[in-house]
């Protein structure tokens, strides 16, 4: 269909299922990461190259032979790839890179990130820089926000793992602790109702707020249940929200996606408030956990659309359209290594899809896999997998 060779930088999950929808359309991927990767494991048709996302060296050798390049994840070396894009450039060479180094750059650091939203006029929570990383700063910072607030680490954040809730100036001492050597910046407590996420499909590659209407698609809005700050429940489409709340969850993604340059999928964090208000907690420049339901819910995966946007193919119409309800549970690792599996028998005998990432023996809280139960109404739906949930919280004890 396509002789393009699409490189994709990291290898977890979410490249092994963009892989899935690539290998479906005969299109050619390589890949950067470890030797045996869970991306990596199901790409006969290519060895990619090994090494980091964040190594240059190894960037520049997945380039060399890419027509087009994109990520899975956030943290990688975005100075290689300006680099690469201006020498493309020069030699009057087409490599194309979606979504663009600067959103990633500015994606990676969550209070850049929050700079651009605020230029945006996308309403987020209160965020304040700690250059200093003082215990004096802090407490000053505490006056400021009031007691809680959220100290988290500007980059390399995933999964809660560089957030801390400092609950009184007490905590000032350890949260810093905690973070220490680590970028900082401050936000203010959201008391939120709900956690709300919309995955965004970015087609033109310029960014422009004005614009957003032409140049995004989203789908519907769900519900996400985080514990410990991990992403635990999807619920598609959110519970008990009005038709008018969710319309204006996918327009205040599309506008926040808006203002960042390159195609492709975006996933949106957000926080409904009592008052019915909304704020973006954060965006992802890929696709992301609480996306995995569109694989089997809506007519084209939030993978499909990836694909379709970086080679600038059309987005057919309704291709977002939730088809049935789904609630999507993350597999994760409990104390004992193999402990999962059993989750996923239980999910397989239970009827509902199940994933399992490749990624051998678990660690406590790690990712592991997902399970996607479809159903005619949420009601049902929620009866359905209301034992898989009691044995997930088991497993994690
Ligand atoms: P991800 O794996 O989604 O990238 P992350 O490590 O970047 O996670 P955040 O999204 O910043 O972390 O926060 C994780 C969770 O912590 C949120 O989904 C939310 O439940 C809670 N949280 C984050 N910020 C706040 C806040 N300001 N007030 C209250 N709760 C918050
Ligand atoms: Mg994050
Ligand atoms: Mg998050």
């Amino acid at each position: 269909m396509d002789s393009r060779m699409i490189g994709i930088l990291g290898g977890g999950q979410l490249g092994r299922m963009l892989l899935e929808a690539a290998n479906r359309r005969n299109i050619r991927v390589a890949v950067l990461d470890k030797k045996g990767s869970p991306a990596k494991q199901i790409n006969a048709t290519n060895p990619g190259v090994e090494g980091s996302f964040a190594d240059p060296q190894a960037i520049r050798k997945l380039a060399s032979h890419c027509d087009v390049l994109t990520v899975e994840i956030e943290h990688v070396d975005t100075y290689v790839l300006e680099k690469l894009e201006n020498e493309s450039k020069s030699q009057g060479k087409k490599l194309e890179i979606h979504p663009s180094w600067q959103a990633i750059r500015t994606i990676q650091d969550k209070y850049l990130q929050k700079m651009t939203l605020l230029e945006g006029k996308i309403d987020i929570s209160r965020s304040i820089a700690v250059p200093t990383a003082s215990e004096m700063e802090l407490r000053k910072i505490g006056s400021q926000l009031r007691y809680p607030f959220m100290l988290k680490a500007r980059t390399g954040a995933y999964d809660g793992r560089g957030n801390y809730a400092v609950k009184s100036e007490k905590d000032i001492e350890p949260a810093l602790d905690a973070l220490k050597d680590r970028p900082l910046y401050a936000e203010e407590w959201v008391n939120f109702t709900m956690e709300l996420a919309v995955m965004v499909v970015k087609t033109e590659d310029k960014a422009d707020t004005s614009s957003w209407e032409m140049s995004t698609v989203s789908y519907p809005t769900v519900e996400t249940i985080h514990e410990d700050s991990i992403c635990k429940l999807v619920y598609a489409p959110a519970r008990q929200i009005s038709n008018e709340t969710d319309q204006r969850a996918q327009r205040l993604a599309r506008k926040a996606i808006a203002s960042f340059k390159g195609k492709g999928i975006f996933g949106v964090e957000m926080f409904l408030l009592k008052d019915d208000s909304i704020l973006v907690n954060e965006i992802a420049p890929r696709p992301h956990n609480s996306g995995h339901y569109t694989i089997e819910s809506c007519r084209l995966s939030q993978y499909d659309l990836h694909l379709q946007a970086i080679l600038g193919r059309p987005i057919p119409a309704k291709a977002t359209a939730l088809l049935r309800p789904a609630i999507m549970l993350n597999i994760l690792g409990g104390d004992d290594p193999k402990s999962f599996l059993q989750l996923a028998s239980a999910a397989d005998a239970a009827g509902a899809k199940v994933h399992l990432y490749g990624k051998g023996d678990a660690t406590k809280g790690r990712k592991m896999g997902h399970l996607t139960m479809l159903g005619n109404n949420m009601d049902e739906l929620e009866d359905d997998v209301e034992p898989l949930i009691r044995l997930a919280d088991k497993i994690r004890g």
